[in-house]
């Protein structure tokens, strides 16, 4: 497997693996994708593969220009109204971390949908990811480079750690910036849903397109099971992004109110809580981490799944973490938080 990071020489290599059929693990600014060429069944089935990734997960497709939008959806199904959401939609929010689902193009093989009629297309801000496209032929079908269920590679070395050896190839573009996953957006129903809080917040698309539904209710009660049973999206199953040590999601006064253990891990949200959390204990000698000592959002999102990495490694019983602020980035902080809590 090959280990490069990120220049003019290793991108056409990369262009090169795809073209043939492999896989390459690269860099996007919301988390590292795993990516086969899109209109490749063979290579798409080696990424369920290596994921061991259930075939009813479909993958988002990746493209590197608006004008190839129209490769991979089939506009002609869309409501008059609707494509002049996308297009509104598109020109504010692209490149950038948003999916939006559409009635898929014929030549996107099934697979890479998982049978649906739709496929979930996204143009990243992230330059690597953008020329790797489009040399690589327009379309990339690529997941997050993880195993399934498990927490999402935000760095070159979390995919070496989990997929290394697996893949072809890993580019190595540094730490991704935004640090969650895309949001979803499905517009092909009457109302506009999200089906996964991500990278774009909602208040952003609400900007544009007015009112948007959360198809995505916690209370569902649904598993891998029966999700041919009206689950729109699988990003939507209860428990995932999981570390490998348990974790339990609170405010920061129910922290507070906790008793005290000292082989657990606490992660704060932001340093003023993670100071009032210690100044109400007398002795502690616990590990502390803090996602944005200033409460920034941005910075916190960027550096949730890192330090989940660096926890799940640690010698500790559990985590204990400070739910985010709800606004903006903070929905998708706290919607990985909480499927990270849930056991499968
Ligand atoms: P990942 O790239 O690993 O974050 O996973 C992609 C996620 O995008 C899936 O788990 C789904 O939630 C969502 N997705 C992809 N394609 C579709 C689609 N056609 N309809 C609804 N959701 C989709
Ligand atoms: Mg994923």
């Amino acid at each position: 497997m090959n280990y490069l990071p990120v220049s003019p020489d290793s991108l056409t290599q990369a262009a090169q693996i795809l073209r043939n059929g492999g896989l390459v693990a690269f860099p996007t600014e919301t988390v590292y994708g795993l990516g086969a060429d899109a209109y490749n069944s063979a290579a798409i089935a080696k990424v369920f593969e290596v994921k061991e990734r259930p075939r009813f997960d479909p993958l988002i497709i990746h493209i590197s220009n608006v004008k190839t939008l129209e490769e991979t959806a089939d506009l002609s199904l869309l409501r008059e109204d609707t494509r002049r959401k996308l297009f509104l939609l598109a020109e504010n929010l692209w490149p950038g971390p948003l999916s939006l689902v559409l009635p898929k193009n014929k030549k996107i093989p099934e697979i890479a949908t998982a049978g649906l009629e739709t496929a979930a297309i996204r143009f990243p801000a992230h330059k690597a990811a953008q020329t790797l496209i489009s040399l690589s032929g327009g379309a990339v079908a690529a997941p997050s480079a993880n195993p399934f269920g498990s927490l999402s590679p935000t760095r070159a070395e979390h995919v070496r750690d989990k997929l290394g050896g697996k893949i072809d190839m890993i580019l190595d573009g540094g730490q991704s910036q935004i640090g969650v996953e895309s949001t979803v957006l499905d517009i092909t129903g009457k109302s506009i849903k999200i089906l996964r809080h991500g990278g774009t917040p909602k208040e952003e698309i609400e900007k544009l397109i007015g009112g948007v539904e959360d198809g995505f209710s916690k209370d569902q009660d649904f598993n891998g099971q029966n999700l041919s049973s009206g689950l729109a999206s699988p990003g939507q199953l209860k428990s995932h992004y999981s570390p490998q040590k348990p974790l339990s999601v609170f405010s920061i006064e129910e922290i507070i109110s906790l008793p005290f253990e000292t082989d657990a891990a606490y992660l704060f949200f932001d340093g003023s809580a993670r100071d009032a959390w210690l100044s109400a204990r007398e002795r502690n000698s616990a590990l502390i981490r803090t996602l944005s000592e200033k409460g920034l959002v941005l910075e916190a999102s960027a550096r949730l799944f890192e330090t989940l990495h660096e926890l799940e490694k640690c010698q500790i019983s559990r985590i204990f973490a400070q739910l985010a602020p709800f606004a903006g980035l903070g929905a998708a902080i706290n919607d990985r938080l909480t499927r990270a809590s849930i056991k499968s």
